[in-house]
């Protein structure tokens, strides 16, 4: 059989970069979470961010002083920007509910509330007005603002972020974009992660560029990125001795891990390139196709496709559909490597439509690996008690979606095999 098609793995430059920085770090006994690499990378995320169409981004008044700081996770990113814009106990976070887990825990591991925000049904990411109709309504039920909205840029997708942010600066709440999906991704040629207070980037394996695991914060000052920095090395005073005055994290990406990072910076247009490639090849081949709809960029906008998307009709048949939910699967989504609680069910009460999961089983019986869209956070148990404001869409769009194999491994008759198999397979 042809080899199995993954979902979205990492890949090394040809030139091998990544090692090279990487043999330097040890070279020059720099196997610590700081150093040349570490300071090098950030400067070439900096770089990379605050480039509008070839120009620097400019603010208000002059060119912008956003700083990059590298951190351990995307995760660590989310938790360092939530707590820099002042979340705390009891406090309330506006977050879009269709994400990963990484945009709404961090909130809960400062004491505060997630409140969940539905999507818009043309980018899939948070509803402008749903956002705005949230936050009236949480002022009138506590009596004060939420503290921050996170908009979630997902499979890389950029969100109607002007609208998001006019409504944001209307009641005056920080936004953290969170963009670790959506790292390149663009809107009206500024790119993601650089309009809010802070913007979280991912560099974790499966991500758009890897470092095996790590994450950023983009700041808007040098002063921001001081006081970050201070919180992701266990937020230590000026004393010849340990004194602590406030509570840390060590969230520091290591520099041998920032040698990957740079090493992937040569290769990130090359990246994004390849998957618009696919996202171009899905894109035709579902164009005329009845019942599967290929998920486009919006207008101005242009995203990474980091992952590559389709929404199965309810009435398309499929092969197997008897099959789908026949036993529990064994072991979790997202290689998770075996760390996961046993004994699930078969069902849950809100899963894929039994055509989407009749479809990724055969899929997988043919090599190639898909996975449904993300299971909203207002329909996960863990999070049943929070406040939420929900139109359906996110709910409609997981029962329907299919995730798809993307990204520089992914060759053009791998793309073909899996655009007939998908053919194939439907009724
Ligand atoms: C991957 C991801 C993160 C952060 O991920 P890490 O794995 O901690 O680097 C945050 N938000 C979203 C939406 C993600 O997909």
């Amino acid at each position: 059989m042809a080899n199995r098609i993954y979902l979205c793995l990492a890949h090394m430059s040809e030139a091998g970069w990544e090692q090279k920085y990487v043999k330097e770090a040890f070279d020059t006994n720099w196997v610590v979470p700081l150093g040349p690499n570490v300071n090098a990378f950030e400067e070439d995320l900096r770089d990379f961010v605050i480039k509008v169409k070839g120009e620097k981004l400019k603010g208000k008044n002059g060119l912008v002083e956003k700083q990059v700081v590298a951190l351990s996770s995307g995760t660590a990113a989310v938790h360092l920007g939530l707590l820099a814009c002042g979340v705390g106990p009891g406090d309330e976070v506006l977050v879009q509910s269709f994400t990963f887990c990484a945009s709404t825990h961090p909130i809960t591991y400062l004491g505060a509330t997630p409140v969940m925000v539905d999507s818009e049904p043309e980018t899939w990411n948070i509803d402008p007005h749903l956002l705005e109709e949230a936050i009236k309504d949480r002022i009138v039920k506590t009596g004060k603002k939420p503290k921050a909205i996170v908009p979630v840029y997902l499979y890389g997708m950029p969100a109607k972020i002007d609208e998001i942010m006019a409504v944001a600066n209307k009641y005056e709440i920080p936004v953290v974009e969170d963009a670790a999906e959506g790292f390149g991704s663009s809107y009206h040629g500024q790119v993601c992660g650089t309009f809010g207070e802070y913007g979280v980037l991912s560099f974790n394996g499966n991500k758009m560029i890897t470092t095996s695991g790590g994450g950023a914060l983009i700041c808007p000052s040098e002063a921001a990125k001081s006081k970050i920095m201070w919180y992701a090395t266990q937020a230590r005073e000026a004393y010849p001795y340990y004194q602590h005055e406030s509570i840390g994290y060590n969230y520091r990406l290591s520099n041998v891990c920032a040698g990957i990072g740079r090493g992937q910076m040569k290769v990130v247009d090359k990246h994004i390139a390849r998957h618009r490639q696919i996202a171009a090849m899905y894109e035709e081949a579902f164009k005329d196709f009845d019942g599967i709809e290929f998920h486009k960029e919006m207008e101005g906008t242009a995203s990474n496709y980091w992952l590559n998307t389709i929404l199965l009709d309810e009435q398309l048949k499929v092969k197997n559909e008897d099959l789908a939910y026949a036993e529990a699967v064994q072991g979790a989504v997202g290689g998770a490597a075996g760390v996961v609680h046993g004994g699930g069910s078969v069902h849950t009460d809100c899963e894929p439509n039994r055509n989407v999961e009749a479809m990724r089983l055969n899929l997988d019986k043919e090599g190639i690996e898909s996975r449904p869209l993300w299971k909203p956070m207002h329909k996960q148990p863990v999070y049943q008690n929070v406040p939420v404001y929900v139109n359906g869409v996110s709910e409609s769009l997981f029962k329907r979606g299919l995730c798809l194999p993307s990204g520089p491994m992914v060759t053009d008759e791998d793309v073909e095999r899996i655009i007939r198999t998908i053919k194939d397979n439907v009724l």
